[in-house]
């Protein structure tokens, strides 16, 4: 369980590359919050810092399953946002961010202020969500051992797809879809309410968020309305499979 900041950072590094994210994120990532204590109570995923990261493509590069428009303004407006409250909140409730990981820091977030439990999780369910996506091109299918996994837990990829969307579809209000990793290493499908997430104390299905679909309407209002499930339809088109891959294996 216990990993060394060495190997997180090359797991990073290793996920960012896979990402096809610009080149610069490195340096940030190490330069920022969280990345120098050994990982003994969270999950052992790649690390996510505290502060918003490089969109890893252009706004319009998800088109047409994600408008331009929504990229941007789900971009540098909501996430951006959370990214800011969250920096507010551990400055206010006094977190060592040098020496508590965000995943460790959600593992506890029930110690924190609602505040710190919505920006938190909205920052690291939106970098999540950033990194799981790329251009039409990127691997369309699950492959190799998760795919494996998932048709082992589900039966079948397209059975995983189908419990998923269900998922999403029937959130009701605002919330996510999610892919999870549970510490037995089963595969399981969840979905939780606002910005929370698997790696919550406070969360129903606990454990690694390999996948994660945002279905609040800033995600797909401007193109989709009230047609989340269509939505949801088209965004399995731009989900970039490498990506978990990476995270699978790191989980
Ligand atoms: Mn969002």
């Amino acid at each position: 369980m216990e990993k060394t900041n060495t190997h997180s950072r090359r797991n990073f590094l290793k996920l960012s590359a896979q990402a096809g994210m610009v080149a610069g994120l490195s340096s940030v990532a190490l330069k920022g919050f969280g990345h120098t204590a050994v990982f003994d109570e969270a999950p052992s995923v790649e690390k996510i810092p505290y502060t918003q990261q490089p969109l890893p493509y252009a706004y319009n590069a998800l088109e047409p399953v994600i408008d331009a428009m929504t990229m941007e303004i789900h971009y540098s407006k909501h996430a951006t946002t959370y990214a800011k409250n969250l920096a507010d909140a551990v400055v206010a409730e006094k977190v060592d961010a040098q020496s508590t990981p965000l995943e460790k820091l959600l593992a506890n977030v029930s110690r924190y202020s609602p505040k710190m439990r919505n920006n938190a999780g909205g920052h690291y369910n939106h970098e999540l969500f950033w990194q799981s996506m790329a251009g039409p091109n990127s691997s369309a299918q699950p492959q190799g051992k998760l795919k494996a996994a998932i048709e082992k837990d589900f039966g079948s990829v397209e059975a995983f797809k189908s419990q998923f969307s269900d998922a999403g579809k029937n959130r009701f209000g605002s919330g996510w879809a999610w892919l999870v990793s549970t510490p037995g290493g089963k595969l399981v499908v969840s979905s939780t309410p606002n910005q929370d997430n698997p790696l919550m104390d406070v969360a129903e299905v606990k454990g690694i968020p390999l996948l994660g679909l945002d279905v609040w309407e800033h995600a797909y209002y401007l193109k989709y309305q009230n047609r989340r499930p269509d939505y949801i339809a088209a965004w399995w088109n731009v989900v970039n499979w490498n990506v978990i891959q990476r995270r699978f294996e790191g989980a």
